[in-house]
């Protein structure tokens, strides 16, 4: 019977495998699809009806990844990311595309078209300023994650939990990206600028002080069970549009999501707000000086609100929820949540540092034109990545300062 067992779906397959698993579409509907992916793994596509523009999303997962062949990946991963969309539509409704229908066995997952929103990471390469994103993606780290924890779920659910969302495949390559291959370069995998080649191999390959707190965080990666985390919440994973004046944003892709450290998303998303900023800073995209000043005021501002916010709602959260006697103790709070903003800012270097000289670049560093700026963003951006891992308390005194 079609689609009994998986293959990768093409062509009519596509129209017909929405049609048949939705009831969003008519019978006498002209649908037609297009490839909107643009990642490195799955294949996605909009179908949609070609008068009304009436649409649906179907993101598959193949056994091989979309821009290597030659890269197999068990399309399992489809099932746990359906999972994890599912509980974000419970536990932040408002900031998840809905899913419509969730298919193990073709590795599918057909949801909502969050087409009217923009990506994000092109949005702030753009310039352009959304007053209250940092407010929004904090509180959403503090409603998906922290309900999860021992602390909002009890220590047997959270067990269940954890092992419902094991994710060992796709955690190995955040080990291997983020947390090995940019301090020892193995197999010839890191991708220098030449000009910043040599003075890069040195402050990476050579420092042990700092090697030593990278393995400690790969480490706390791997086996620091915390609570569900997005595991790639970086700008291209998050929507943002203004509407009625107003910033909303919504979140895609957790196929990376596991139960691991609360902090590893919130430095991510810290990194990423200074790659916006490191780009603002050195590329050519205001035409006047005043508004990039307004661009570097408001995203200097919101790096610190993201924290702040985080420590706001979370708690809130801790404070109304926690039912364990032992941790309902508000001086064990203000550590807990203390501890997760000293390691974001850890997790934020790793992420900074992977970025420069890892395998997995990032467009506001590999779209800076001008050389010598790239060259000076690229040895900035090294210089704090090195500092926060090596003294992350004392970097997030003068973030809050
Ligand atoms: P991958 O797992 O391959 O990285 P993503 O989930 O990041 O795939 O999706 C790739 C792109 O497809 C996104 O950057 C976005 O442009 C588009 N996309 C994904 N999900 C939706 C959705 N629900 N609505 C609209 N566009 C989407
Ligand atoms: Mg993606």
């Amino acid at each position: 019977m079609r689609f009994s067992s998986h293959y990768k779906m093409e062509g009519d397959d596509i129209i017909d495998y929405v049609f048949e698993h939705s009831n969003f579409f008519d019978a006498n509907e002209n649908l037609v699809y297009e490839e909107i992916g643009d990642g490195n793994i799955n294949y996605v596509y909009r179908i949609f009806e070609k008068g009304t523009k009436k649409s649906l999303i179907l993101k598959q997962a193949d056994v091989q990844t979309r821009v290597r062949p030659d890269g197999y990946l068990n399309p399992d991963r489809s099932a746990r990311e359906a999972g994890v969309l599912k509980l974000y539509n419970e536990c932040a409704p408002d900031f998840s595309p809905k899913v419509i229908y969730a298919d193990p066995v073709m590795a599918a997952i057909i949801m909502e078209d969050i087409g009217s929103y923009s990506n994000l990471r092109k949005e702030l390469m753009a310039g352009k300023i959304f007053y209250g994103l940092e407010k929004l993606i904090a509180g959403f780290i503090v409603d998906t994650s922290l309900p999860s924890t021992d602390l909002g779920l009890g220590y047997q659910k959270k067990c269940q939990a954890a092992f419902k969302f094991y994710n060992p495949d796709l955690c190995k390559i955040t080990q291997d990206l983020v947390f090995t291959h940019p301090y020892k370069g193995v197999r010839g995998r890191n991708i220098f600028l030449p000009e910043n080649a040599d003075w890069l191999k040195k402050k990476f390959y050579e420092d042990s002080k700092l090697i030593a707190k990278v393995a400690a965080l790969k480490e706390k990666f791997n086996n620091y069970p915390q609570g569900l985390i997005h595991g790639d919440l970086h700008s291209g994973s998050i929507f943002v549009k203004i509407e009625n004046e107003k910033t909303k944003i919504k979140i895609i892709d957790p196929e990376f999501a596991f139960y691991g450290p609360i902090a590893y998303d919130l430095g991510n998303v810290l990194a990423h707000f200074i790659f916006a900023e490191g780009y603002a800073k050195y590329s050519f995209i205001f035409d006047d000086e005043n508004k990039k000043a307004s661009f570097l005021l408001w995203i200097e501002n919101a790096k610190k609100d993201l924290l702040k916010f985080f420590s706001i709602f979370a708690k809130e959260f801790l404070i109304k929820n926690i039912k364990d006697p032992m941790y309902k103790n508000e001086i064990f709070i203000d550590d807990y949540i203390e501890k997760i903003k000293i390691d974001a800012v850890s997790f934020c270097g790793t992420e900074l540092n992977r970025r420069i000289i890892g395998s997995a670049k990032t467009p506001e560093i590999t779209g800076i034109k001008q050389i010598e700026n790239r060259i000076l963003l690229e040895r900035e951006l090294a210089e704090a990545g090195c500092a926060m891992i090596l003294n992350p308390e004392e970097i997030l005194r003068g973030i809050k300062a």
